[in-house]
């Protein structure tokens, strides 16, 4: 080894503590800039405890400035308490709620700017046995701090004091300040953000709230709106049933006019004439007056008819003789079998009680009405057979059935027949007089009567109409013994 290539002379070496200055200047710079680019590159929603934060931030002095032991103090009160630590030596992170400096110490920590301080006499003040070797060279160095964020706080970093002079140290720490200071702003930042993400989360949720409702009263406008929907197309499809209806019942009206009226002119002006003798007369004068009276029903049917839809029907009830009532029935069934020349129908009557326990209280016109309409019915609806009409006494009701052998009906119509101007249609049927009102005004006046009616037939072979109407008896008072 020569002397002259060892030498170095005074102006190289400053050179090169300049340049190793200079690399250091950079180096510092680039890991400031990778610390702050890998904080920067977390997640803001990730961030979200204090303590992580600084957690990292202690790891990444520690790694970057090489420093083994870095520790983090926050003011509380009068105290400096601990808030996190990172052990390089072993990788830990860790909290002991133990660990805190009085304020006079950051005080002086303050005034003298920098403090170095063996570590063992720390150790005693603190009362706590740091992790890492400690030997005569290890050294305590402090970095008090004020930021936006903190108003003040303390770093400590446990170096090897052996290792470093005065100006690394001295860099170190104004390093770790920059850092430090950096990073906490960008917390505060960070925090403002996530208070302004908070804010937002919850305009959000007031907005999605308000959405929500405003959609509940959507859906419930628009099935209300559907519900008018289906009822104006119920409606409609009424209105053109009863238009339809009507029109079927002006033709069949005619017809049920013109008819007994045609036969009550023709006659009359047959009997006008002269020309018939005795027997011709009476004939003509009883057909007069059958299709007279055939017209008589047609009005008084669609008088009760319009009563019924004005709701002006009125039932007057009280005590009556059902078997009285029968009785009458049967003479009028007696008399339509006649004028529809129904001569092979046997017309009987079957009463359930005697005479004298017949009382019951109800309304007796409407009650004939009701068992002449259902006796006209069976006999105009019958070329032969039986046509009974009969009643039974139960415990609440009084049961009443007319029954043919007639033509019966078919099952499909069962219900239909009890809709006004219905009839059923076949030609059987059409061909005889109807005005499609008989049953409407029948079921009206039963149910007036507190009862329901409903029939069982079969095309062919014949109907029984049943109805009920309540069981209601006038109390006669004991007087004496
Ligand atoms: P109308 O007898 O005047 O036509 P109704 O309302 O009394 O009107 O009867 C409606 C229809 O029901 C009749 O046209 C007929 O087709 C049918 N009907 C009613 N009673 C009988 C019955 N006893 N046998 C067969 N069909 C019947």
């Amino acid at each position: 080894m020569s002397n002259s290539s060892e030498k170095i002379s005074y102006e190289e070496l400053l050179e090169r503590v300049k340049s190793l200055e200079q690399d250091n200047d950079v180096l510092a710079s680039r890991a400031e800039e990778i610390l702050l680019l890998s904080l920067l590159g977390n997640n803001i929603s990730t961030i979200n405890a204090e303590r992580e934060l600084i957690d990292e931030l202690l790891e990444n002095a520690s790694i970057l400035l090489n420093i083994p032991y870095c520790l983090f103090f926050s003011k509380n009160k009068n105290m400096y308490e601990l808030v996190s630590y990172y052990d390089a030596v072993n990788h830990t992170y860790n909290y002991d709620d133990k660990m805190c400096i009085s304020d006079g110490i950051y005080e002086e920590l303050n005034l003298s700017g920098i403090y170095f301080e063996k570590i063992i006499k720390i150790e005693s003040q603190l009362k706590y046995k740091f992790p890492i070797e400690v030997t005569e060279y290890t050294e305590v160095l402090f970095l008090p701090f004020e930021s936006m964020w903190i108003t003040r706080g303390l770093l400590m970093f446990v170096v090897d004091g052996e290792n470093l002079s005065l100006a690394s140290r001295i860099m170190l720490l104004q390093q770790a300040e920059r850092l430090v200071i950096d990073k906490i702003d960008k917390l505060s930042y960070i925090k403002k953000i996530e208070q302004l993400n908070v804010n937002l989360e919850h305009r959000v949720k007031e907005r999605t709230l308000e959405l929500q409702d405003s959609n509940r009263k959507l859906i419930k406008e628009i099935s209300e709106r559907n519900e008018i929907q289906k009822e104006l197309v119920k409606a409609r499809d009424r209105a053109q049933e009863a238009d339809r209806l009507k029109s079927v019942f002006l033709a069949n009206m005619s017809h049920e006019i013109r008819t007994p009226m045609n036969a009550v002119v023709g006659f009359s002006e047959v009997l006008e004439s002269g020309v018939c003798n005795t027997d011709e007369m009476q004939r003509y004068s009883k057909l007069i007056h059958s299709n007279s009276m055939m017209l008589l029903n047609l009005i008084n049917d669609l008088l009760d008819f319009s009563k019924i839809e004005a709701n002006q029907m009125e039932i007057k009830m009280r005590t009556c003789n059902i078997n009285k009532i029968l009785d009458e029935v049967f003479a009028m069934g007696l008399s339509f079998k006649q004028q529809l020349y129904r001569d092979k129908i046997t017309l009987k009557i079957i009463k359930g009680e005697k005479d004298i326990k017949s009382n019951f209280i109800t309304d007796e016109h409407r009650l004939k009405q009701i068992l002449i309409n259902l006796v006209s019915n069976a006999i105009k609806f019958s070329k032969k057979g039986f046509v009974i009409v009969q009643y039974s006494v139960m415990q609440n009701n009084i049961l009443f059935s007319v029954s043919d052998e007639g033509i019966g009906i078919d099952e499909s119509m069962h219900e239909a027949i009890f809709n006004r101007f219905t009839r059923v249609g076949n030609d059987k049927s059409k061909s005889i007089l109807g005005n499609g009102l008989g049953l409407t005004i029948t079921r009206n006046l039963v149910e007036m009567l507190g009862g329901e009616i409903s029939v069982e037939s079969e095309e062919g072979k014949g109907s029984v109409f049943v109805f009920n109407i309540p069981k209601k008896v006038e109390h006669v008072s004991m007087v004496g013994g």
